[in-house]
């Protein structure tokens, strides 16, 4: 059985404890919180690069003793804090061969918080998508047409369009507050 995972309020608390941070990390430079959330909501939607949001803010605010690198730096250290470590052990257990893990943003940003979480070694293969997730999706039940594969994701949108027809391995689970218990009874039925 082969499992693709998704990062971001899946593997990783992103919006409960990243986000969070960020905006704490932020106040600490000098931006108030309602200054970055009112940006964010602004901007959020197109592909969100952590960088140039922090740079905006500061050139925004006006503050120019403060680094961007090191407000990034105060932000991004602290991504291992953030894994949902119950499904990452889960992860560990499944084996680096039978998990993959599709992720949607921006490249830079998200291919580092894969790897500064510290969990991309437990993935067979990484992939960073800036728009639909269904052609890696197909491609790797293609790949093992003769086990199931299963795709956990937290949004609902990325489950349209797939073919279920041509692809009758693929089986996805919204990850919800019960994805944890349906991924459980999925590994228990293999
Ligand atoms: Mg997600």
């Amino acid at each position: 059985m082969k499992f693709i995972f998704d990062f971001d309020d899946v593997l990783f608390y992103n919006t409960e404890k990243l986000k969070r941070h960020i905006y704490l990390c932020l106040d600490n430079a000098g931006v108030s919180y309602n200054t970055a959330e009112t940006y964010y909501k602004k901007i959020r939607g197109g592909e969100f690069s952590l960088k140039n949001f922090i740079l905006d803010l500061l050139k925004k605010e006006k503050i120019k003793e403060i680094k961007m690198e090191d407000v990034y730096e105060d932000i991004m250290s602290k991504c291992p804090d953030f894994i949902n470590k119950e499904l990452v052990d889960i992860v560990r257990k499944l084996g680096k061969e039978n998990c993959y893990l599709v992720t949607y943003g921006e490249k830079e940003f998200n291919k580092e918080k894969v790897e500064r979480s510290g969990i991309a070694p437990l993935f067979c293969e990484i992939n960073v998508v800036s728009g639909s997730k269904k052609e890696i999706i197909e491609r790797i039940c293609a790949k093992h047409k003769n086990e199931k594969a299963v795709f956990i994701d937290d949004v609902p949108k990325h489950f349209e369009n797939l073919d279920f027809k041509k692809y009758p391995n693929l089986k996805t689970i919204l990850f919800d507050d019960k994805g944890l218990e349906k991924l459980k009874t999925e590994i228990s039925k293999a």
